[in-house]
């Protein structure tokens, strides 16, 4: 019987100075699953255009036996299409985990991936953040929990709200996920959309020794929003059923008014409360407005149908490694 093959897929963004570290850790735990469940261990790095010498450290690194895909993408593509470079590198693989390259993801958690994905049949396993509502403040834990509710009211699949890319998937699901066309990866909602039977773990990240996290406040709010607009119309059914109640409540208003003024004739209200309304309703426009524009953008650029990524290097390590994978 051929050994089976686990991929660990990590995208790689300036982090030559957890680089080592990460290498070191994995490396030991690689070498443990191979032996706990006789499986074969390999790795796929993506390097997602970093700007320090994060893919020469890789290239220079001795990696010994062990089969290794080092792929550059041209430029800075982001996490997510760095994510699905090496999801489709992985084609060979019975399954894949995919970790970030910042020692946030304990490699110690891959063999509990990996023994519920052989002995419970699942066909993906992932880690989800334990205590995040304690670690992080009150403002953000209460903007994930609208963005959540937003995003999950649909009810055919949910959006596991504290889990993150750390995860292990099978060959079932990388197939799925390589089938959707969309150039816009919001990859925690692909995992859920893609559906099978997938189990949840309780870690806690670490914080991050080295290096700096690549998402700022700003950015997260700009993903936040492209997430929501790339993935559910729900605000679109929102902004008409906004529409609906201001219009009734109007229309009541109006009928109010009139009877208001045939029988209890009294002195207007003046100009001050009518700009206000003017105003209001102006920005509410604005608002509704603007969120329509996110979504026919959207839709222009998907229409396009860029590749996702593009490789600039595209580097194998370890014996019979083109072999295997023809
Ligand atoms: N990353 C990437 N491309 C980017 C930003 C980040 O490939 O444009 C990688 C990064 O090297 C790391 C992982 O994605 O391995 C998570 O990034 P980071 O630690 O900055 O995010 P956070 O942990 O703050 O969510
Ligand atoms: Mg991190």
């Amino acid at each position: 019987m051929t050994k089976k093959i686990l991929c660990i897929v990590a995208p790689i963004y300036n982090e030559s100075l957890s680089l080592a570290d990460f290498l070191e850790k994995l490396s030991t735990e690689a070498d443990d699953i191979q032996e706990k469940f006789s499986i074969r261990v390999d790795y796929i790095f993506v390097d997602d255009g970093s700007r320090d010498d994060s893919f020469s450290l890789l290239r220079e690194y001795d990696f010994g036996e062990r089969h290794v895909r080092l792929l550059q993408l041209s430029r800075n593509f982001g996490k997510e299409a760095a994510l699905s470079a090496g999801i489709d590198a992985a084609d060979y693989a019975d399954a894949a985990v995919l970790m970030d390259a910042d020692l946030q993801h304990p490699p110690e958690m891959i063999s509990d991936f990996v023994r519920i994905w052989l002995t419970e049949g699942a066909d993906s396993v992932y880690a989800y953040k334990s205590s995040r509502r304690q670690s992080e403040g009150l403002m953000k834990a209460a903007l994930a929990r609208t963005f959540f509710w937003v995003m999950n009211r649909n009810l055919r699949y949910k959006i596991h709200q504290d889990a993150g890319d750390f995860r292990l998937i099978n060959r079932r699901i990388m197939t799925a996920l390589r089938s959707l066309p969309e150039t816009d990866r919001f990859m925690k909602g692909l995992y859920a959309w893609v559906g099978f039977r997938q189990v949840a773990l309780p870690f806690q990240p670490p914080p991050r020794l080295r290096g700096t996290s690549s998402y700022n406040p700003l950015r997260l709010l700009s993903m936040t929003l492209d997430a929501i607009t790339s993935f559910t119309t729900t605000p679109l059914r929102l902004m008409a059923m906004a529409g609906i109640a201001i219009a009734t409540f109007s229309a009541a208003y109006g009928i109010y008014v009139i009877i208001q003024h045939f029988f209890f004739p009294t002195v207007p209200a003046g100009i001050a409360s009518v700009l206000a309304l003017i105003a209001f309703f102006g920005g509410i426009q604005m608002i509704f407005l603007g969120l329509l524009g996110e979504y026919v953008g959207k839709s222009v650029l998907e229409a396009k149908k860029r590749p996702i990524y593009i490789l600039a290097e595209d580097i194998s390590r370890g014996e019979d490694a083109l072999e295997d994978r023809g």
